[in-house]
């Protein structure tokens, strides 16, 4: 939580925590948030982590998939001190293989078949006889027949000792296996994805029957513990300032840090010129009436339309302009703040800067990318950082997006604001293609606040994950009033994703494109025309800059 790497009070000491032992798949973080759907709480580490250096006991181990083969000479592999933990061990996929390898490393070869797509599964029970029943565990109270979800071409040879069946396909005669003796087991298919769709079921059997994980991972209670971390690592006197931009993400941060100690936290909105229609006296609004936020507007608008006049020819350089800029503003806000909140003479006094780094940006920077990979760190407060003296504190950085909506409004933020669309730091200059001039920010702006509205009228907000008005740099001519005009192109943006890597436009009808659509042309001075997007990410983005 701390840069510094100390850390009073970390979840995975306070809640029973599963480890996921990550070897590469691309669907490794999917177990960690079933489980924490299940209410268990879940870390995932790279394979690599030496268990002797985890300086806290796991309830149970899940060795993930991964896109190697364990037979390589630089396959990874999981410490062997992971077996003499005595806790559950459940191997998926690579996993599996990689439990078999360690009892006999002679057992896994390549298939002659790959097998990628829809499986069914036949589970083997064996009773309460020879193996005392714990085999059974972990398909307990599912059908014998199951629908899964397979991606691998290795495959077991043979059964390492002490080793039996408890399930079957076609192609994979051992695709489950466990130990007669101890709670060790191994699946050939991924419960962690969709496709699986009795997965979940099976995870909950493993952590919560056989690794006897207790499902309290709740926000309520995430709640408790982070406030007693935050005020652990901040101390009686410590001064937090951090940045809040009207996001879920900022908002949800800063309101745990009110919570934590009031007034000692500083939270700065900067007005760079590019927010959206009266969203900075929104924000305000809510982060200090509705929430009692200690709050700091900053108007700097002119400051970052100044220096983004001009600039009519690479994208990349609005965003260095304003993120540059963004760090200058700060910095001297900071720096007010600072003195205001000791006197002159004792300015300087905040130490810690507040970061709303989630879950997947940690994923990210510790996932395991192969035997050669060199871990990445990120560095989007790395500006900051340098200039300021300060120490991270990331409140959120064990939760994943839902899991954050989820504390907002357990921390009674009002809905609009936890379902609020993502917005880019640089705000609509990179919506408004070419530059950026205050005439063109007005258009932009009231033309995305009509789309905006409608959407929200429709009951349609929530289904789309991300929806803009978008200034394109052309004329084209229309008539109004009979009158001859040249005027601009509004292009409308929606797409639903569910992870922001891949997305497809909405599919909206046309009744409610031609609503917005007359609705902007008529209201919107400067606009004769508006074009809906149609193109999927990939090949486009999801912004348009
Ligand atoms: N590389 C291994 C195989 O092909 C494991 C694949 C996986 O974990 N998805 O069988």
């Amino acid at each position: 939580m701390a840069s510094d790497g100390s850390d009073p009070i970390p979840p995975h000491k306070t809640f029973d925590t599963i480890l996921v032992l990550d070897f590469g798949s691309q669907y490794s973080h999917l177990i960690t948030r079933r489980l924490r759907e299940l209410n268990v709480y879940s870390e995932m580490l790279p394979c690599t982590q030496k268990l002797k250096d985890l300086e806290w006991t796991p309830k149970g181990i899940i060795l993930s998939g991964g896109p190697y083969s364990v037979y390589w000479d630089d396959a990874p592999h999981v410490d062997p001190a992971a077996f003499e933990l005595g806790v559950p061990i459940l191997g998926i996929c690579y996993g599996l293989q990689e439990i078999a390898w360690h009892f006999d490393n002679k057992n896994v070869l390549a298939g002659e078949k790959r097998e990628y797509g829809h499986a069914y599964l036949k589970v083997e029970r064996h009773g309460d006889g020879q193996t005392g029943g714990h085999v059974d565990g972990l398909f307990k109270g599912l059908e014998d027949d199951m629908e899964v979800w397979m991606s691998h071409g290795d495959k077991l040879g043979h059964l390492p000792e002490d080793f039996i069946t408890i399930a079957k396909t076609i192609n994979a005669p051992f695709a489950g296996i466990a130990n007669k003796t101890k709670p060790l087991y191994g699946i050939q298919f991924h419960p962690e994805v969709t496709h699986t769709p009795k997965g979940k079921f099976l995870l909950k059997n493993f952590a919560i029957d056989i690794c006897q994980a207790k499902a309290d991972w709740t926000m309520g209670k995430f709640v408790d513990q982070e406030i007693a971390r935050i005020r652990a690592l901040v101390g009686e006197e410590g001064q937090v300032i951090g940045a809040v931009s009207g996001g879920v993400d900022s908002t949800v941060a800063a309101k745990l840090m009110q919570q934590a100690i009031g007034e000692r936290f500083h939270a700065v909105l900067v007005d760079n010129g590019v927010l959206r229609l009266n969203e900075a006296q929104q924000v305000k609004e809510t982060l200090t009436k509705g929430m009692g936020i200690n709050l700091t507007v900053v108007d700097a608008s002119e400051r970052f339309l100044g220096k983004l006049k001009g600039v009519t020819d690479d994208p990349e350089k609005k965003r260095k302009i304003i993120g540059n800029t963004f760090i200058e503003v700060f910095q001297e806000t900071a720096k007010k703040i600072a003195e205001e909140a000791h006197g002159s003479d004792k300015a300087g006094e905040i130490e810690w800067l507040l970061q709303g780094t989630l879950y997947p940006d940690v994923i990210e920077s510790i996932s395991f990318k192969g035997p050669s990979a060199t871990i990445k760190t990120h560095h989007n407060v790395g500006g900051l950082l340098e200039g300021m003296h300060l120490k991270l504190i990331e409140p959120l950085r064990e939760l994943f997006k839902d899991e954050v909506r989820e504390l907002g409004t357990n921390l009674g933020i009002p809905e609009d604001l936890v379902w609020r669309h993502p917005f880019p730091g640089p705000g609509i200059a990179i919506r408004i293609l070419g530059e950026v001039t205050p005439e063109q920010v007005r258009i932009a702006r009231e033309a995305d606040y009509i789309f905006i509205e409608e959407i929200k009228a429709a009951g349609l907000y929530r289904n789309i994950s991300q929806a803009f008005a978008a200034l394109l740099p052309v004329k084209a001519v229309g008539v109004m009033g009979d009158k001859r005009v040249h005027d601009q192109v509004i292009a409308l943006r929606a797409v639903e994703t569910t992870d922001f890597m891949t997305a497809d436009w909405y599919p909206f009808d046309g009744a409610f494109l031609k609503k917005v659509s007359r609705r902007i042309v008529n209201e919107v001075n400067g606009v004769c025309r508006v074009v809906y997007d149609i193109t999927s990410k990939p090949p486009g983005t999801i912004e348009m800059e």
